[in-house]
């Protein structure tokens, strides 16, 4: 009997992701890594994004559980996007990843988005080749999330909080929630946002623009 260690899977994990940045690198296409729990807003972030980039050419690759509906809201804002069911699998890996790439032409991307399966805790630890992590909480989940779920919040290069339109409604303690995000990671962005009206989408796309630009500069 062979026993594979979590850590060679890992491992070997690692080494394909890097392999799909260095291939978006020399493409010079940024990408994205969508993190957050089920209901924080992800796929409607990304609706309201598309609808904002501007001339920037974006594709997106949804990982989910189940169905095909993320991929479905994707393609009604009109940008190419490729479902992943992982069949119970509760995070994306580089392979699925990979595999979902091939059916985007990678070449006429600027930005490539993987919204990861709803999930705070595994999707952490995989690296799936891109730029940069994005954890995306919102304000109905509560305010302790960065105390609860530390590594994601440690390895983010943002933090999109969503659903601030509704912050007179629920108990949210905002000043407590930056604070404890800022001792995790004080080079971590945040922003506050609502997909739902638009609050904070410029920023975020200004955001997404300059880590292109930087990206493409280096
Ligand atoms: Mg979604
Ligand atoms: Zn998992």
């Amino acid at each position: 009997m062979k026993i594979k260690l979590a850590r060679d899977i890992l491992k070997a994990n690692d080494q394909l992701a890097d392999g799909f940045r260095r291939r978006l690198g020399e493409l010079g296409v940024l990408s994205v890594n969508l993190i957050g729990s089920p209901g924080s807003g992800k796929t409607s972030l990304l609706e309201r994004t598309l609808e904002n980039l501007g001339g920037l050419r974006a594709a997106v690759i949804e990982g989910d559980i189940a169905t095909a509906l993320d991929a479905e809201r994707i393609e009604r804002k009109g940008a190419p996007a490729v479902q992943v069911n992982t069949e119970g699998a509760c995070h994306l890996d580089a392979n699925m990843v990979i595999d979902a790439a091939e059916e985007l032409d990678l070449a006429r991307l600027d930005l490539l988005f993987v919204e990861n399966v709803g999930n705070l805790v595994c999707p952490a630890g995989w690296d799936l080749g891109e730029d940069l992590k994005v954890v995306v909480a919102s304000v109905t989940e509560g305010d302790e999330k960065p105390r609860k779920y530390p590594a994601i919040f440690e390895r983010a290069a943002a933090c999109v909080l969503n659903k601030v339109d509704l912050l007179p409604h629920v108990d949210f303690d905002l000043e407590r929630f930056k604070r404890d995000a800022g001792v995790l990671n004080p080079d971590m962005t945040v922003m506050l946002l609502s997909a739902k009206e638009g609050t904070g989408v410029p920023e975020w796309v200004d955001w997404l623009k300059t880590k292109l630009a930087e990206k493409r500069s280096r």
